[in-house]
């Protein structure tokens, strides 16, 4: 008993972890369609042979490997990898080998489950003899996701720079579908032309992604860009305007959120979603934050080793903020002078919000963090509306709406929570309507503000 316990044990750090991509299929889930793709023509760029696989074809098995009291994106993710593995053991047969694949599932410390998906997978990945040594490739925002161990050592400082570049991407090309799809001339036209345009994108960061060559990729984003401005009516007035928060799954997987932007698209919104480069940004802030804190705790009790360490810390972690920033700004002024295309949030200014408001404190984490402080930009920015979507019995969404909701109604901003955890709910679709109902009066009201 005891020693079949060790082995289980075992597996869970044995096979969850960092590993080297060199010579193995690395498989990555596709949370944001866009940015899982962007990413794996950032892996490949770098020699990696990652691919994104099908999402959601699985949900069954994902159902039926779970308990049901999983957070949602655990069962969506499940389920896609045991889809994609019993599929591959079919097509290969006797050629199946489960070590050439590593399944990329990353994770968070912090109060919440995100932490521990990759080892539930993995305890669901070990009672299937044939698939035991399938490892799970990890990278925690313990560390920022850092990339120890998976790609060169030599090549990881670059890969890392190329990897969020991608995400800045992804927000690009996904806020240039929403900015576009409410105003096309041709119904059906954004949908082809973003996919069209995510491919290239990806190709674009598989040929110089490696070589850094960040203004050949932007090159290619303005040519998207002015392409996508010629799909809109200009004669078709504006919208009112929607801001998106929540949990950072649910609210990027169309599939898991049903596709909530488009049906509030068709009752008359245009939708701006929070981006993923800030949960980016957010875990590095947090690491410059925490080590400020402990320098300061550490200075007081005169222990000069452990400050040492703290400011080294400041200073890798700051100058991966500041990289990160420069990055972000670089993109987004090549695009907007074409486009008013929304902006992204300073994670700086949303903690000030916070801290202003007295609504919720960095000391706590979660994405509520940004939720929070992402509702009041949304609100000072002339919004007309809030939507929340979370997989149902999510610890940081509840948390924000229960602060955020009475300031919503004390301010008359119409407010919305929609929960998700894959059956579909009768009454969904005529509480988006009344809530588009009550979007639209707050519009006549108030009219809308341009993106900042
Ligand atoms: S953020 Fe929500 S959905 Fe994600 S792990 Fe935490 S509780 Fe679960």
């Amino acid at each position: 008993m005891e020693v079949q316990k060790t082995a289980t044990f075992r597996s869970l750090s044995e096979n969850v972890g960092q590993f080297s991509l060199r010579d193995k299929t690395f498989l990555i889930p596709e949370m944001n369609r866009i940015g899982a793709h962007l990413l794996t023509g950032a892996f490949r760029s770098f020699g990696v042979n990652a691919l994104v696989m099908e999402t959601y074809e699985g949900l069954d098995l994902g159902k039926e490997f779970t308990s049901g009291k999983e957070c949602f994106p655990c069962q969506v993710t499940t389920g896609d990898i045991l889809f994609f593995l019993k599929k591959e053991k079919e097509r290969l047969g006797d050629d199946f080998n489960p070590e050439n694949y590593i399944f990329f599932m990353p994770e968070s410390d912090g109060p919440c489950r995100f932490g521990m998906y990759n080892k539930y997978q993995r305890i669901v990945l070990d009672s299937f003899p044939e698939f035991r040594k399938v490892k799970i490739g990890s990278l925690t925002s313990e560390n920022s996701y850092a990339l120890k161990g998976m790609i060169e050592k030599a090549q990881a400082r670059d890969f890392r720079k190329a990897a969020y570049f991608s995400v800045v991407i992804a927000d690009i090309l996904d806020r240039l579908l929403w900015r576009i799809r409410p105003y096309e001339r041709k119904q059906g036209a954004t949908d082809g032309f973003i996919e069209r345009s995510m491919m290239t994108m990806a190709d674009s960061f598989e040929s110089y992604g490696a070589k850094k060559g960040f203004n050949r990729i932007l090159d290619k984003l303005e040519e998207i860009v002015e392409e996508g401005k010629a799909l809109i009516d200009p004669d078709i007035p504006p919208r009112p305007l929607i801001g998106i928060v929540g949990e950072i799954y649910l609210r990027t997987h169309v599939h898991s959120n049903q596709d909530v932007i488009r049906l509030l698209e068709r009752y008359g919104a245009e939708v701006v979603n929070s981006s993923i480069a800030e949960w980016v940004d957010y875990t590095t802030y947090d690491k410059v934050r925490e080590a400020k804190v402990g320098l300061r705790l550490n200075f007081k009790l005169f222990r000069f080793d452990k400050v040492k360490s703290y400011l080294k810390q400041i200073l890798s972690y700051g100058g991966d903020l500041l990289y990160q920033h420069i990055r972000l700004d670089q993109a987004y002024k090549r695009v907007k002078p074409l486009l008013d295309l929304a902006g992204d949030h300073r994670v700086a200014h949303l903690e000030k919000t916070l801290i202003k408001h007295d609504l919720y404190s960095f000391e706590l984490g979660t994405e509520a963090c940004l939720s929070i402080a992402g509702i009041m930009e949304f609100m000072h920015e002339g919004y007309n509306g809030v939507v929340n979507v979370y997989p149902f019995t999510c610890m940081p969404s509840t948390i924000t709406t229960s602060i955020m909701r009475p300031i919503m109604n004390r301010e008359r901003i119409p407010f919305l929570d929609v929960p998700y955890d894959g059956t579909y709910q009768p009454g969904r679709e005529a509480t988006i309507r009344t809530f588009m109902y009550q979007v639209c009066q707050h519009f006549k009201r108030h009219g809308r503000k341009k993106h900042s």
